[in-house]
């Protein structure tokens, strides 16, 4: 169980989170969706804290922050240790291999011996597919290959979560199906995923519950086909027909 609760942020003056707070049951997805600077991002990147709330409360698993108090260190990377993260651009090491890249948290964060890693690396690489390219660097894969080792790496490291940040958005339209048939394909394994994604087949499709942000604050949440067939927020009214 992941436990979002009256999440804030600011950046200086500009309150970006003003006060979000979302349950996420184990083994479904969440699509997050909403214009652009509604904190969708911002959202993201405050539950594996790579932003700190300014207030609110995480819980994942058993670990809760309370950010309305001083957070260790410690207390960070614990949590942290919990969430798995596929960004927009992949940010793969360049110098590394595809499998190098999913062997690297595994060796150096989790401390598993070289042989172990690089067979979970292959296994996991021929998960997503790329079981021919396990010895190419990421400028010698395409975007949707980049992306899919990205995704290879995060599950290297058995997170509770994966947050994925519009992991299509930077593709052709050609690659865009081969990372989203891979995001289907754990969806149904039963990983527990919440997705900020613009891609709305997908959120109908494959999502359990979507939310809908707009202004810093979940506006409408539900099941895919009340907030997107049935909205009954004028605000998501107006962002759906505009995208649709
Ligand atoms: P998009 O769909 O365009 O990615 P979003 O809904 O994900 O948008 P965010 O990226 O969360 O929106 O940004 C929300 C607001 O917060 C924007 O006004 C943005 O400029 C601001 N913001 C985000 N990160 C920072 C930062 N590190 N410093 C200052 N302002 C920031």
């Amino acid at each position: 169980m992941i436990k979002l609760e009256n999440i804030k942020k600011s950046f200086g003056e500009l309150e970006v989170l003003k006060d979000v707070s979302l349950n996420v049951e184990k083994g479904t997805v969440t699509a997050i969706i909403g214009p652009s600077g509604s904190g969708k991002t911002t959202f993201l990147r405050c539950i594996n804290i790579l932003e700190q709330p300014t207030d609110g409360k995480i819980t994942i698993d058993e670990q809760t922050i309370d950010f309305s108090n001083k957070v260790s260190k410690k207390e960070i990377i614990s949590l942290r240790s919990k969430t798995g993260m596929v960004f927009q651009q992949h940010h793969l090491f360049p110098h590394l291999t595809a499998l190098e890249n999913v062997m690297e948290g595994l060796v150096t964060v989790q401390k598993v011996k070289k042989d172990v890693a690089k067979k979970k690396a292959i296994d996991l690489l021929t998960k997503v597919g790329l079981e021919e390219k396990i010895n190419l660097l990421p400028h010698q894969l395409s975007g949707g290959q980049q992306q899919r080792v990205g995704i290879a790496r995060a599950l290297a490291l058995e997170p509770t979560v994966i947050l994925f940040d519009e992991p299509t958005s930077a593709l052709d339209p050609e690659l865009v199906q081969e990372v989203l048939k891979v995001m289907k394909e754990l969806a149904e394994e039963g990983m527990t995923m919440i997705v900020v994604t613009h891609e709305m087949k997908f959120a109908r499709d494959v999502a359990d519950e979507v939310i809908f942000m707009d202004g810093g604050y979940i506006v409408e949440q539900g099941h895919p086909k009340d907030v997107l067939e049935h909205p009954k927020h004028a605000r998501t009214k107006q962002f759906l027909q505009l995208i649709q």
